[in-house]
């Protein structure tokens, strides 16, 4: 009989919380921290087939598929998990699913030594990008955002520029950005999937540059697509990550080529997952952490 003792959260709406207890389940293998990649695809259809699994039509998360993300103990695929070295810690090893979505965003970018990259938000994703980014071979990240602690948290952690828009048409907003940058980014990471956002930064991108779209946004946006057209600007969807990311992601956090550690700025236990995510909601925080491991 499996044992209990699972202490998972289960939200049930906006402000409802309750912890319950699930059943332990039977490890098949266990002892080594590993990251999870969350995403189950079904390894069959053409997509899975070509290589591309993030793009599966199938694709399940494990949140749904099991108990839940919050929850001391969860069983996953045992292909879908990444050992981590000694020198990652616990919380690192947590931002390597969201690492490896801005190494996929930059692969989709096609980011190239010494380029010029505009980050087009200060949220975890867009400070995630940035390290990507310099990671990739750029040489000048400008991250903009709305938030001057987090454009703080971006310069700290590295940004050659960062900018706060607001206000701003993004015709003035780009025109803006040009002026730091000498003249208009080589590539775009739009990580807010806001129209005024998106319409900047095809305006801020060099001609035959890429405009990767990192946030996700409503799926009908006003943008200025005929000036990406005119000026050969590719826009560029991004959605999750292969295998190769997050191993990619592994060795970026173990090389020390990307310090993930600034982005952690607040921490919760399980029982106060609620408070954990009203955190990250209120727009103050950028990555939030919930403890689920008992201490
Ligand atoms: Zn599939």
């Amino acid at each position: 009989m499996a044992k209990t003792g699972n202490l998972s959260a289960v939200l049930q709406g906006a402000n409802n919380q309750h912890m319950t207890d699930v059943p332990i389940p039977e490890p098949e293998y266990g002892g080594d921290l590993v990251a999870t990649e969350p995403g189950i695809s079904c390894f069959q259809c053409k997509k899975c087939k070509a290589g591309r699994y993030n793009l599966c039509p199938l694709l399940q998360e494990i949140t749904f598929k099991y108990v839940g993300g919050l929850t001391r103990y969860a069983k996953h695929a045992a292909d879908l998990c990444y050992k981590l070295p000694d020198n990652i810690s616990d919380e690192e090893g947590a931002l390597i699913e969201p690492l490896a979505c801005a190494v996929n965003a930059c692969k989709r970018a096609e980011i190239g030594m010494g380029d010029t990259v505009l980050v087009y938000g200060s949220g975890s994703m867009g400070l995630l990008c940035m390290v990507a980014a310099f990671a990739s071979g750029a040489t000048t990240v400008l991250v903009t955002g709305r938030s001057y602690e987090k454009l703080n948290i971006a310069k700290k952690a590295g940004a050659s520029y960062t900018l706060k828009i607001g206000g701003k048409s993004p015709k003035e907003a780009a025109a803006a950005i040009e002026d730091i940058l000498g003249g208009p980014a080589d590539v775009a990471m739009e990580c807010t999937g806001v129209p005024s956002c998106v319409s900047t930064a095809i305006y801020a991108t060099t001609r035959g540059g890429n405009v990767a779209m990192v946030g996700i946004g409503d799926p009908v946006l006003e943008v200025p697509l005929g000036t990406a057209a005119m000026k050969e600007v590719d826009i560029r969807g991004v959605l999750r990550y292969c295998h190769d990311d997050f191993t990619t992601a592994v060795s970026l956090v173990a090389s020390g080529k990307a310090n993930v550690k600034p982005f952690i700025t607040h921490r919760f236990p399980l029982e106060k997952s609620l408070e954990a995510l009203q955190t990250k909601a209120s727009g103050v925080a950028v990555k939030v952490m919930v403890r689920c491991a008992e201490d």
